[in-house]
């Protein structure tokens, strides 16, 4: 047994106050009890450099967060029903950071929840029900939203309304490809009387791996949804907020405008607060005919967090930053692994990197326990990442993005030593892998 007694008294502990469903990170949990910038900090004073959280975005506990959310609190908390100035001025600015189409914003508190209500929408526009995701997709936890989330297991009710997808190729074929099976699909739904709502991917494919190149790749399937009368949702709580470094919102890097965005994770650094934006006419018949209210979504305490976190990414130039440390990422991880027999491809953007491990006798096929043991190792060595992906094998890199490049060098270094030379042996243990 590698855990600690008080460890394994917490681990039996959650199992016998949160039930069976709940999964932890790391063969060896860890238990943090501070976070500061990109440092989690356990219960011994033990420090671990987070490379896997992309929501405490601007780092944890920021304090211009932390203040913004104390101040608010101590002042006004109400609901959306009255009328209230915090809720306009974030509306506004998030706004400002989209094309002029999308000009409506609704407030939820999680991502799943966006997604749900965006797919609500999209079926109250289009009257139709059937919706397009990619195959190791992971959009939340509702009941419409798992049965949209293949990355959660086959066993979920309600999937006669979604049609899956193949992640899409690399190269400069994946456009076209992906346009035909989209086509395809859609074609599906019609024959079935189902019709097509709408297709809903992350514009950058984070569970399913990481697919962001090349860039505009995504254009010729949002036409055909468009074609087959629905709607394209990009789904912006992994991509979004500066991610992908040379663009606020994922979807900006393949010259698309969607019908509907959503939004969470960074939004709040933290505190829970989520969203869809919308162009107007898509949201007209969801309007007209349902009232909306969230008795959380849009409060004013998320949104006094949600705006500090927009005043951090602009003074402390966080995109910037996600372009110039990402680069640096990407180099130094070419640089040493490329060529590595275990080492697949390797695919980056802005500060998210993802690394295929393979078993290196045939160079190919995946390697998830080798995956696996790499994140244990990481962890064991005080560096936090996670592994994604349908086959679990691909390294997954998403630090906060105040990361700098004396911590790529931390984790880069830690990587090597672990992976090794070419015939270090990379066998594994049993962990799962993540979709969140
Ligand atoms: N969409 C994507 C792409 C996600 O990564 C997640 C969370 N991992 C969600 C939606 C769901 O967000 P939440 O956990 O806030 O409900």
């Amino acid at each position: 047994d590698i855990l600690e007694p008080r460890e394994r008294a917490m681990v039996e502990e959650r199992a016998r106050l949160l039930g069976p469903a709940y999964r932890l990170f790391y063969k060896r949990p860890v238990h943090f009890v501070r976070g500061e910038g990109v440092w989690l900090f356990d219960t011994d004073g033990n420090r671990y450099l987070d490379a896997y959280n992309n929501v405490a975005s601007v780092g944890h506990c920021h304090p211009h967060v932390v203040d913004a959310i104390c101040t608010q609190s101590q002042t006004l908390n109400t609901h959306t029903r009255y009328l209230g100035q915090p809720i306009l001025d974030y509306a506004a600015r998030i706004l400002k950071t989209f094309p002029p189409e999308l000009s409506h914003v609704m407030f939820t508190c999680t991502g799943s929840e966006a997604n749900d209500l965006a797919l609500r929408i999209a079926r109250a526009f289009t009257g139709k029900q059937g919706v397009i995701v990619t195959e190791n997709a992971y959009h939340g936890v509702t009941e419409s939203i798992a049965a949209a989330s293949p990355s959660l297991g086959p066993d979920i009710a309600g999937r006669k309304r979604i049609k899956t997808v193949p992640l899409p190729g690399e190269g400069q074929k994946a456009g076209a490809q992906f346009a035909d099976d989209v086509r395809k699909a859609a074609a599906g739904f019609e024959e079935e009387g189902v019709g097509l709502a709408a297709l809903l991917v992350d514009p950058i494919f984070s569970s399913d791996g990481l697919r962001p190149d090349p860039a505009g790749f995504l254009r010729p399937a949002i036409d055909e949804v468009h074609e087959a009368g629905g709607v394209f949702i990009a789904d912006e709580v992994q991509s979004g907020f500066g991610r992908t470094g040379s663009h606020f919102w994922g979807f900006e890097r393949h010259g698309i405008v969607p019908d509907l965005v959503t939004m969470g994770k960074p939004m709040g650094n933290g505190h829970p607060v989520a969203a869809v934006v919308a162009a107007p006419a898509v949201v007209a018949p969801f309007g007209k005919s349902v009232r909306y209210f969230n008795t959380f979504g849009g409060n004013a305490v998320s949104c006094a967090a949600a705006n500090a976190v927009l005043d951090v990414i602009e003074r402390e130039q966080l995109t910037a930053n996600a372009v110039a440390v990402g680069a640096y990422l990407a180099q130094r991880l070419h640089r040493a692994l490329t060529g590595h027999p275990a080492i697949g491809a390797i695919r980056t953007v802005g500060l998210f990197a993802a690394i295929d491990i393979v078993e290196a006798e045939t160079g190919k096929k995946p390697a998830p326990q080798g995956a696996d043991r790499i994140v244990n190792a990481m962890c064991d060595k005080r560096i936090l990442i996670s592994a994604t992906g349908r086959e679990g094998h691909t390294l997954k890199i998403r630090p906060p993005l105040i990361f700098e490049t004396g911590h790529v060098d931390i984790l880069v270094e830690a990587l090597c030593d672990i992976i090794g030379t070419p015939t270090h042996d990379i066998r594994a243990g049993e962990n799962p892998t993540d979709e969140v």
